[in-house]
């Protein structure tokens, strides 16, 4: 049976998609570049301790999801609270931000303070020009029609600008995480009924879903289904950087990819589906899409991460699991063994130092001595930890964490998918790849439904011939 779907990049969406596939007789070939499958979901392992790609959780909504996932291991997951906070000079708030945390727990003055600014948005609403589309509204626009402008100045402006390096002018109220569903209004319904009478369901956010999280690091989620997927016939490769994807005269696609050593070879299919930023997707086409879609392909753009790992025998350092910063070099700051206590030898834990990053500034290539000097002395102040306490360092970087929704993204982005659309044989899917915040569970639900959706038309062209691997 020759019947190939060729999918670009191991994360979790190349990996459920695979497994889908190859469980319905397809047979597929996944190329990733890195040497482990897992992309933003994977552990980096060093000298025994594990440091996930910011801090990582499971849970989903989706019942069918979850199961999924819960039966990928031997012994079930234990469910646990989620456990943030938010250290805003000096004070713990709650974390999602409530109405409680903005009129309580920043202090009587600022309470008051963010009360009158709420009446006076809502009385007074500010003289703006109206977005044309929705996600042309600004955060600034959305978050202060929402919170009034004393939360927007205190919380919303300093936190995002810090974390994007974006004025909140110029980023799309999208931007935000629930944006739809956040509203002071909410947050003080929220919590009357939380206070009152038991929650009700339909205002439960996906903040507030139990989590669930494997022993030795989250990386097992994505191992699990990298096993499954292989154990149905899917064909995975690490170390593989797809570099051109072409199609010949007869229609079929073929996918140029290059070893670390410099290699390179070719594996030719029916149909590719990419999982990697649009960006590089649309520049390794040949022959080349118009010069429009390249352009638009190129305003979109994401922003990196980089993942300092201090390692240390203190335990129970921030009393949570993770904690948002303000004002410091970082954004946020977690616990290993807050997530799972196996993820690092017994009397050690890892604190995970996120720092926001662009592929074009210092951090980005700074070595992990020069990101501790940066840190440290916040820590230390802030009580976390000192300079003595740190055993050794751990390091990951990622290029491609988070989209960046500036303010004109969706009308590129249009245009970009418009132009995949348009060719049969080519899809583009996943967090990544479709420019678009998704967690795992709405990964593997996107990728589960296009391999459903895709299935008839996969098993026909293979008919007409299937993957030959040139390596
Ligand atoms: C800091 C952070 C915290 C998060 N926390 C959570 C959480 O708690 N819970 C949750 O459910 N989700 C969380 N997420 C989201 C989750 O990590 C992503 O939704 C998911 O991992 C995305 O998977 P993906 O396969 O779509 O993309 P990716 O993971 O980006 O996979 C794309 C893959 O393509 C590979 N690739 C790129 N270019 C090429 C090429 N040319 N050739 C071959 N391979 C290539 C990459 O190496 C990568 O492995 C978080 C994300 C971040 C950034």
């Amino acid at each position: 049976m020759e019947n190939q779907v060729i999918i670009i990049g191991a994360g979790s969406t190349g990996l459920s998609l695979a497994w889908r596939l190859a469980s319905h007789g397809i047979q597929v070939q996944v190329l990733e570049a890195n040497p482990t499958v897992g992309g933003l979901a994977s552990t980096l392992r060093d000298g025994g301790c594990g440091m996930d790609m910011g801090p990582h959780t499971f849970f989903s909504d989706d019942r069918d999801i979850l199961d999924t996932v819960l039966r990928l291991f031997d012994s079930p997951l234990t469910a646990r609270p989620r456990s943030a906070k938010f250290y805003y000079e000096g004070k713990l708030l709650d974390y999602p931000l409530t109405a409680y945390s903005a009129l309580f727990q920043m202090g009587l003055g600022s309470g008051l303070l963010a009360g009158l600014s709420f009446v006076k948005s809502r009385v007074l609403p500010r003289r703006r020009a109206a977005a044309a589309t929705p996600e042309e509204e600004s955060v600034e626009d959305w978050a202060i029609d929402h919170f009034g402008e004393h939360i927007y100045r205190s919380f919303f402006k300093p936190y995002t600008e810090q974390f994007w390096k974006i004025p909140c002018t110029e980023l799309s109220s999208r931007t935000i995480p629930s944006h739809t569903q956040m509203s002071f209004i909410n947050t003080c319904r929220l919590l009357i009924r939380r206070r009152l009478a038991k929650l009700d369901a339909s205002l439960i956010e996906r903040e507030m879903l139990p989590t669930y999280y494997p022993d030795s690091g989250f990386q097992e989620i994505v191992d699990g289904i990298a096993r499954e997927a292989g154990k149905a016939g899917a064909a995975i490769r690490t170390g593989c950087r797809a570099v051109r994807i072409s199609e010949s005269a007869e229609g079929r696609m073929c996918v140029q990819w290059e070893t670390g050593s410099g290699t390179v070879e070719t594996v030719t299919g029916t149909h590719v589906v990419a999982t990697i930023p649009l960006a590089d997707l649309t520049r390794m086409l040949d022959p080349a899409p118009p010069a429009d879609v390249l352009t638009s392909a190129g305003h979109l753009d994401y922003r990196a991460l980089t993942v300092l790992g201090m390692v240390t025998e203190r335990q129970n350092i921030l009393g949570c699991s993770y904690m948002y910063v303000l004002n410091r070099p970082y954004n946020r700051i977690s616990e290993m063994n807050e997530f799972g206590p196996a993820t690092s030898p017994p009397g050690e834990n890892v604190l995970m130092v996120e720092i926001p990053t662009l592929r074009d500034s210092p951090a980005w290539t700074a070595s992990k001595e020069k990101l501790f000097d940066m840190c440290i002395g916040s820590l230390a102040a802030d009580g976390f930890l000192a300079p003595g306490d740190v055993k050794r360092l751990l390091l990951a970087r990622m290029p491609y964490a988070y989209p960046i929704y500036r303010k004109d993204y969706a009308r590129h982005l249009r245009g970009v998918l418009d132009y995949i659309e348009s060719r049969p044989r080519l899809f583009t899917l996943g967090r990544t790849g479709e420019f678009m915040y998704m967690d795992i569970d709405r990964c593997m639900r996107r990728a589960f439904d296009f391999a459903d959706r895709n299935l008839a038309r996969f098993a026909e062209a293979s008919k007409a011939g299937g993957l030959r691997d040139e390596s």
